[in-house]
């Protein structure tokens, strides 16, 4: 099979199993006579489907029975203006940190509808580190904090999350959620565009705590109104019921494999041989400070540029996909979500090595 190690930041790999688990459903579901993409949103197949989708979801993170899954579209991006459409109802006022390419689209999106402050940064150092949140900086009257607690482009990761008191805290999930254990009563809204530790692109995860929901003013849009996919358990419309069955699959893989604890333990063990090499190595550098490295993506440079289109041409023959940085920081950027096998890293950090002894 000429599977390849990808390493793109998303849409990204998928665990093989679930992928044949697919394959082989494909043509005729569960005795259907159809495909998961043919079936009705409203049969029973599919209702099984979700509803699996939903306890899964909530088995592996652990949810209390006060907060919604809700599978929508739109992406994050889409989140970056529903958040505020449907919680900046109070104050009008939220507070955000700032640490990266995304959370500088959902502050520009929050803009629109309130008056967004920037209570942290990082914009200072490129965004190679995650600033110090304390509840002493915190508004007591924003109707929210957010945050990005994996920035995808940038490579860092909240190591802690932020006790923002009373005020709920909004957390953009994307590009980590499921790869370690959390507590998620500690977040109002958790979101997640799909297409990276969830399954293909298309489906959006939004986990809401349900005193959030129906403050949206009269004047949103259905299809932009948590409330409206809380009431119809996410069938308001036909939602994107392939990427859901999906996901289902990727749930119940991430259930078998030992859940969030083993997964943290491999997605920990993946990260620390690529960033104990480039520790050592003296080609590669990592542009991110130590106390702020994402488990999930990984940046790393070569101090002489030149030599950045020469590696990721060898990797791609070799095997290795998609290791071109973002335009934004440019280098070279390994995402290792929770699909990628411990495997692949292994053999990309040899192949590194080799690549170091011919180019010193
Ligand atoms: N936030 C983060 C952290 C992301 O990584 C991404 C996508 N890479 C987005 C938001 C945007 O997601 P989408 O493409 O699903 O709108």
């Amino acid at each position: 099979m000429n599977r390849v190690f990808n390493f793109s930041a998303g849409p990204s790999m998928l665990p093989l199993p679930v992928l044949e688990k697919a394959q082989k459903e494909l043509l005729n579901y569960q005795d259907s006579g159809m495909s998961v993409m043919e079936l009705s949103h409203r049969s029973g197949w599919f209702s099984d489907i979700i509803s699996e989708a939903d306890q899964l979801l909530r088995e592996l993170l652990q949810i209390p029975d006060n907060y919604k899954v809700l599978f929508l579209q739109g992406g994050a991006s889409q989140q970056f203006a529903m958040v505020p459409m449907n919680l900046m109802v109070n104050s009008g006022k939220a507070d955000f940190v700032h640490t990266g390419s995304w959370s500088k689209k959902a502050i520009k999106e929050a803009e629109r509808f309130g008056e967004v402050r920037v209570i942290a940064s990082s914009e200072d150092e490129n965004f190679t580190y995650i600033p110090k949140v304390d509840s002493s900086m915190i508004d007591p009257e924003a109707d929210y904090v957010h945050i990005t607690t994996n920035n995808t482009i940038e490579g860092t990761a909240f190591s802690e999350i932020p006790d923002t008191g009373d005020v709920p805290l909004v957390a953009d999930m994307s590009s980590n959620i499921l790869s370690e254990e959390i507590d998620v009563s500690k977040f109002g809204v958790i979101y997640a565009g799909a297409q990276k530790n969830i399954g293909p692109a298309g489906l959006t995860v939004v986990i809401i705590r349900e005193d959030l929901i129906g403050k949206a003013p009269d004047s949103c849009p259905a299809m932009l109104n948590y409330k409206t996919f809380s009431d119809s358990d996410s069938l308001y419309n036909t939602p994107p019921t392939f990427s859901i069955y999906m996901a289902k699959l990727v749930f119940e893989w991430l259930k078998g494999l030992g859940g969030l604890p083993e997964m943290e333990r491999i997605n920990r063990e993946k990260a620390q041989l690529l960033y104990d090499y480039l520790e050592t190595s003296e080609l590669f550098d990592s542009p991110v400070k130590k106390d702020s490295r994402s488990m999930m993506n990984i940046p790393f440079i070569i101090p002489d540029k030149e030599l950045d289109g020469v590696f990721i041409d060898e990797a791609k023959q070799a095997g290795f996909e998609t290791l071109k940085g973002h335009r934004s920081v440019g280098g070279m950027r390994a995402s290792i979500y929770n699909a990628m096998p411990l495997q692949g890293v292994k053999q990309l950090v040899a192949f590194m090595e080799e690549f170091e002894g011919k180019n010193k």
